[in-house]
């Protein structure tokens, strides 16, 4: 790793022979420099990106390309991509600044906004509309949310007719404050062109019109120590005719009496502790799509106080009844509000297998996927950006994504501990985990009598 102070003499010398104004001169330069072993280009972005500029200005295409072509990927970031794509630009080599710009979006360094109205219309005339959307979709989420990138995702989903996806963007773009006006002479034109492929408001659904779980997944709920299970199971039943699926209540395991789960004052659970617990004791069966442990306690979750619902860590998630034990006396508001939960919990396994993160997932009130809905009353269908995301989902992805949440969240002994975890933990941990098992084994064996 070469010092700061390198760096800053790397910078000193670039910039010198970059403003000296004569490229030919300022090239010599730098090449004997570089043959003396004083600066290598090919090892160094800073002087990778002006060097690039300079055999492009002093030594003509050839060398400048070769330069470029050469250049391994981890010399490239942003600026040397910037100024190999630069020399394209100016050498009026449409083809050579493509292929450029493909491969500095696909290798993710795609980092700043640059001059993205040029670059959409050279993508978009070299090539096709597929293409095109899959390469734009690999932008991050920030950059996509563009609204010039907004402008050519919409043209492409057009030209592909998918009518219902385009319609969903522009309905999206319609509530934004600032859109630009891509081929409109103003900005109002552009909305009201927006708003003819808008058509009506995209419907909210529920999962099962919106598309059916494989067979061959299944979805649980997992209950620990004593939960009020009439109510567990109306909640599962309203929740399974949502997904058009069976979710499968699975017996109830021994709640941990370790000390270290519990606050101070015994009033509650430690979350991130809890869940150590729960996914090292019970791991998802094998056709799992989702698992969700049951608690009737709250939690303490370090940084946030108090949570009486959901808790999720590393992706696995606990939900409590607490709260709505004490707060709602209707048993069928009990029982939708539960409902709700199981269902919003499973958003974060539709949305973390596709990549999208915490800022960008939709929280439009009031979705049943909506962020303290107990504030509101929850409508029991999708959002459309959750019809969107639910659609297109891989169940494939969610049921990988789901089966090595263990991984993450337990401890495992094959892993070695994480240093976070204090050996008492670990040795609680494991008694907790022989107690589970042996009171399934009890289970197993008076269901199977024997
Ligand atoms: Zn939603």
């Amino acid at each position: 790793m070469p010092s700061p102070r390198q760096d800053a003499e790397k910078e000193i010398i670039a910039d010198a022979l970059f403003h000296n104004g004569d490229w030919t001169e300022s090239l010599q330069i730098y090449q004997a420099l570089a043959k003396d072993g004083l600066v290598d280009p090919a090892d160094d972005w800073i002087l990778a990106s002006d060097y690039i500029c300079l055999l492009s200005l002093g030594a003509g295409p050839g060398e400048a390309e070769r330069f470029i072509e050469n250049l391994p990927e981890s010399v490239y970031q942003n600026r040397s991509y910037l100024q190999a794509s630069n020399h394209y630009r100016r050498m009026g080599n449409e083809a050579g600044e493509v292929a450029i710009s493909l491969r500095r979006i696909r290798s993710g360094k795609w980092t700043t906004f640059g001059d993205f109205d040029h670059l959409g219309q050279i993508l978009e005339r070299n090539l096709s509309p597929r293409e095109l959307l899959d390469t734009l979709k690999q932008l991050d989420r920030e950059f996509q949310n563009m609204p010039v990138v907004q402008w050519h995702l919409l043209k492409a989903e057009l030209k592909l007719d998918l009518n219902e996806d385009a319609a969903l963007r522009a309905q999206m773009l319609l509530k934004r404050k600032a859109i630009g006006q891509y081929g409109f002479s103003n900005e109002k034109d552009y909305r009201a062109w927006l708003q003819k492929i808008a058509g009506a408001p995209s419907p909210w659904l529920k999962a099962n019109e919106i598309r059916a779980i494989p067979e061959h997944y299944h979805m649980y709920l997992q209950p620990v120590g004593e939960i009020d299970l009439e109510l567990l199971d109306a909640a599962a039943d309203m929740a399974s005719r949502f997904f058009g699926t069976r979710i499968i209540i699975r017996p109830a395991i021994p709640e941990p009496t370790q000390r270290d789960v519990y606050t101070n004052d015994l009033s509650g659970y430690v979350g991130q502790t809890l869940l150590r617990y729960l996914a090292s004791a019970r791991k998802p069966p094998e056709d799992a799509i989702n698992q969700l442990f049951v608690v009737n306690r709250r939690f303490l979750v370090y940084g946030r106080g108090q949570v009486r619902d959901l808790y999720r860590m590393g992706l696995g998630t606990v939900i409590s009844t607490d709260l709505l034990q004490s707060h709602i006396s209707d048993e069928g508001e009990r029982t939708r509000r539960l409902a709700a939960m199981i269902i919003r919990h499973f958003k974060y396994y539709v949305e973390r297998s596709q990549g999208i993160s915490f800022d960008d997932a939709p929280n439009n009130k009031p979705c049943v996927n909506t962020q303290f809905y107990f504030s509101q009353d929850p409508k029991f269908a999708y959002c459309p950006e959750c019809v969107a995301n639910y659609r297109n989902a891989s169940w494939d992805q969610i049921h990988a994504f789901v089966q090595a949440l263990p991984m993450k969240i337990a401890f495992q002994p094959d892993y070695g501990s994480r240093p976070k975890i204090r050996q008492s933990t670990i040795d609680n941990i494991k008694s907790y985990v022989d107690e589970v098992q042996a009171a399934m084994k009890g289970i197993e064996e008076a269901a199977t009598g024997h």
